[in-house]
C-alpha cells in the first residue's frame, strides 16, 4: 500500500469522507512532492494534488499516484481548491484542524460556498510514524551523509578554531554533496556545550573544552539527525565520567526500543542510568523523537508521553548531561525499529573522541 492508500484505509475507519491536506509536511508525505505549496483533495477513492504554476513541471516528476491540477494568476487559491472539491462531487470537507489558521479557514469557506468546512482531527501522524520501505531507504541515505559529514567536520576541531566555522564547514559539506541542513546545526564547545540548542557563537575552541556538534541533512526528502561530543586537547576524569555515562545510558535506550516497549519506560531507563552517578538532574528535555520528512516528525520518548515503540518506526535516541559552568554532553543515533529489534542507521564512533590540540 502506497501512503495515499494507506490515508484513505485511515479515512474509511475513521468516517471521514473527504479531507483537504495544506500541512505541507503530510503533502510531500503523501505524494514525494518537495516544493513549497502544494495540497491535497482526497476522498476515501479518489483525490486530486493542487499547486500553483511555479511547480507545473516538478509536480509532474514528483507527485506520485493522484493526478495533479495547476492553477495560475488570476485564479485565486481558495476559488482553485473549492472547484477541485466541486468536481470531487463533494458535500462536505475536513481541513486539519491542528494546521489551519481561523482566518484561512474563514476565507476557504466564503470559496467553498454550500461545501462544509469541517475541523478534522489528525488522521496522517500516527500512519506517518510507520515508515514504508522507500522511506527508510532515503532515511538511511540521510543518515550516511551525516555520518560522513562527521568524519569529514571532526578533523577541523582544534584550538583556536570558532564554533562558526564549524557550522559553516557542516553547511558548505552538505551543499556540495548536493543536499542541505535539516535544521540549523549546533556547534557549542567549552561551557557554551552546557546550552543544548544554543546557537554556534565566535567563541573559539580551547584546550579541555567539549564540543558538541549536532547536525543533519535531507536527502530525497528525509532526515537525518546525528549528535556526537568530542573533548579538545585533553580528557579530565570529570569529562570521561560524564560521557561514559551518558554513552552507557543511549546504548541501553538503543537496545530498549523494542516492539512492544513503551517510550516512556525507555525514556526512564536513560535517566535511571545517569542516575547512576547523581546525572540525572542535568538532563531536562525528552530521550528521543521520531524522524521522517521532518525533523521532528510525530512520536515523543519522554517521561510525559505514552508512546508504544512499533515496528516501523524511526527515532532519534539522544540523552545528554548539561552542566552549567562546566559543559555539556549529547549523544544522538537514528534508530529504525524493526521485527529483529533495533537497528541504528546512524554510525559515526561513538567512543569518546580526544582530539590532538
Ligand atoms: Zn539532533
Ligand atoms: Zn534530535
Amino acid at each position: 500500500m502506497n501512503n495515499i492508500q494507506r490515508l484513505q484505509a485511515r479515512m474509511v475507519e475513521a468516517g471521514c469522507p473527504a479531507l483537504l491536506v495544506t500541512h505541507l509536511a503530510n503533502v510531500q508525505w503523501l505524494t514525494g512532492f518537495t516544493g513549497s505549496s502544494g495540497f491535497v483533495v482526497l476522498t476515501t477513492e479518489q483525490g486530486v494534488f493542487v499547486t500553483d504554476s511555479r511547480y507545473a513541471i516538478q509536480c509532474q516528476e514528483q507527485v506520485r499516484d493522484l493526478p495533479t491540477a495547476v492553477y495560475a494568476n488570476p485564479v485565486k487559491l481558495s476559488d482553485f481548491l473549492a472547484q477541485q472539491a466541486r468536481d470531487l462531487g463533494l458535500s462536505q470537507v475536513a481541513f486539519e484542524k491542528n494546521h489551519v489558521v481561523y482566518g484561512t479557514v474563514e476565507e476557504w469557506q466564503a470559496a467553498f460556498g454550500d461545501i462544509a468546512l469541517v475541523p478534522g482531527d489528525d488522521l496522517i501522524s500516527a500512519l506517518r510514524m510507520i515508515k514504508t520501505p522507500d522511506e527508510v531507504a532515503r532515511i538511511r541515505k540521510a543518515c550516511a551523509l551525516a555520518d560522513k559529514c562527521l568524519e569529514h567536520v571532526v578533523r577541523m576541531i582544534q584550538p583556536g578554531v570558532s564554533e562558526r566555522d564549524l557550522l559553516l564547514e557542516i553547511e558548505f559539506f552538505f551543499r556540495r554533496q548536493g543536499s542541505k541542513v535539516s535544521f540549523e546545526p549546533i556547534a557549542v564547545s567549552g561551557i557554551r556545550s552546557a546550552r543544548p540548542h544554543a546557537t554556534a557563537s565566535e567563541k573559539k575552541l580551547e584546550v579541555g573544552d567539549f564540543v558538541t556538534l549536532d547536525l543533519g541533512c535531507i536527502v530525497e526528502g528525509y532526515i537525518s539527525d546525528i549528535t556526537r561530543t568530542f573533548v579538545v586537547g585533553e580528557a579530565s576524569a570529570r569529562h570521561r565520567e560524564m560521557y561514559d555515562q551518558v554513552l552507557k545510558a543511549e546504548n541501553a535506550c538503543v537496545e530498549a526500543l523494542v516492539v512492544g516497549a513503551n517510550g516512556r519506560e525507555v525514556d526512564a531507563l536513560a535517566r535511571q542510568i545517569l542516575d547512576e552517578k547523581g546525572l540525572a538532574k542535568y538532563f531536562g528535555h525528552g530521550l528521543g523523537h521520531g524522524i521522517g520528512t521532518l525533523v521532528h516528525d510525530a512520536g515523543r520518548l519522554s517521561p510525559t508521553t505514552d508512546q508504544p515503540i512499533e515496528a516501523g518506526q524511526v527515532w532519534t535516541i539522544e540523552p545528554g548531561v548539561y552542566i552549567e559552568g562546566f559543559g555539556g554532553v549529547r549523544i544522538e543515533d537514528d534508530v529504525l525499529v524493526t521485527e529483529n529489534g533495533p537497528e541504528r542507521l546512524t554510525h559515526f564512533p561513538r567512543e569518546l573522541m580526544v582530539l590532538p590540540a
